[in-house]
């Protein structure tokens, strides 16, 4: 029997939460809570090509946290099945050998649920061109619906003991890697794939908006993987300013001066609408919204130059502005997940590879893991994790084997 968290949504307190979550944070760790501890069955893989993980680390999402707030969009409801255990950014070891791969060796989980892990075979045409986020039948074959691990009924999640996982999720932990390190790759794998869907130009400028750990690792991957010769970040707290000027941005303002500092990179055009936000005619090359909030849209939409790229890093807050994505002739691209990137001359790699090489030589990334909790303390883990902005924290993470403190 192994303990795990599980969302399971009875309609109303869904909409309670829904009502009050974003009002009330705190609430939704409270009575309103679709997220209940139990103790479940161990999983037991059935089919070839699957195994038992023991999550050692798991990481809070802002999409988990937007899924448990209620807040997160209707659109999700049939690419998941309930009731599910939460949890896509994980670090643990694997029970039975795997393929290639044995029992005991450490692993890291690239979440989608895709044509592979369902048996469908021939894959969608996506999978077969490697880009699993993109894949088309994440709701059929073996498993029930859920777009990754950590949505799905039946494989389990990161924010339990036990899980199953299959062979194409897998990904071997070098030996060196700490834990902390190790469970920021799946985040760190998302920001590669966003940076590269983002297209810099070569000596480029770009606005990074947000620096919690989606920005922080947006803008880690930029330095690593584009030619980008001017990056400002708009961030609120003093610690995510701190860390965004250590990971090398060139400019770090707050959100309220973000207009002011893109200008100054270039010759645009500052103009004061009757209402709202200012915006630019001019701006950077690309803007990344690396927050989920409308505000943030909004302020990569007004301080990108015509023609420019908007990338949405994250699920997008509802209610922005798209006025400048029509007068200003904007690409605005979605990033979900990862899964190839092309790096030119016909030369792809699994954004997961390059996700792992690169926090291997970055082991200073382990600081931006700043709390970790048991599973019974899962109401302090989200209420820090719903605050960690204000408290100075990027990433919080369950600790699933600790036993809970009395
Ligand atoms: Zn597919």
């Amino acid at each position: 029997m192994a303990l795990a968290l599980e969302f399971y949504r009875s309609a109303p307190k869904y909409l309670g939460a829904r009502t009050l979550g974003s009002k009330a944070p705190g609430l939704i760790t409270g009575g309103l809570a679709p997220l209940r501890l139990v103790t479940q069955q161990d999983p037991e893989p059935t089919r070839e090509g699957w195994a038992r993980v023991k999550p050692r680390l798991a990481g809070i999402c802002g999409s988990d946290l937007a899924t448990i707030a209620g807040t997160s969009s209707f659109y999700f409801s049939p690419l998941v099945s309930l009731p599910f255990v939460p949890g896509h950014e994980i670090v643990g070891d694997l029970l039975d050998d795997c393929g290639d791969l044995k029992a005991g060796q450490r692993v890291v989980i690239s979440s989608v649920l895709a044509c592979a892990a369902r048996g469908e075979d021939p894959p969608c045409e996506h999978c077969a061109a490697g880009n699993v986020g993109r894949c088309d039948r994440v709701t059929v074959g073996h498993l029930k619906p859920g777009l990754q691990t950590g949505y799905c009924a039946e494989t389990g999640g990161g924010w339990s003991r036990l899980m199953l996982a299959h062979r194409s999720q897998l990904w071997p932990v070098p030996d060196g890697m700490s834990d902390a390190t190790a469970v920021l790759i799946e985040p760190l794998a998302c920001a590669i794939h966003s940076v590269f869907r983002a297209a810099v130009p070569p000596g480029g400028t770009v606005h990074v908006v947000g620096a919690g750990t989606v920005g922080i690792l947006t803008l880690i991957a930029l330095k690593a993987f584009t030619t980008a010769d001017h990056v400002v970040v708009a961030a609120k707290h003093q610690r995510q300013r701190a860390a965004a000027a250590m990971a090398g941005a060139d400019d770090v303002v707050r959100p309220e001066h973000a207009v002011k500092a893109v200008r100054r990179t270039g010759r645009a055009v500052k103009l004061t609408p009757e209402r709202g936000m200012e915006f630019l005619l001019g701006g950077v090359d690309v803007a990344l919204e690396c927050t989920g909030s409308s505000s943030a849209l909004d302020l990569a939409l007004r301080t990108t130059k015509a023609g420019g790229r908007v990338v949405v890093s994250g699920i997008p807050g509802r209610g922005a502005d798209l006025t400048p994505l029509w007068f200003r002739e904007l690409d605005l691209v979605g990033a979900y997940t990862s899964g190839v990137e092309d790096l030119g001359d016909g030369v792809q790699r699994p954004t997961f590879e390059m996700a792992i090489e690169l926090a291997s030589n970055l082991p200073i990334l382990e600081e931006l893991v700043g709390a970790t909790y048991p599973l019974g303390r899962w109401r302090d883990a989200l209420d820090h994790a719903m605050a960690a902005g204000k408290l100075g924290t990027f990433k919080v993470a369950f600790a699933p084997q600790e036993r809970q403190e009395i």
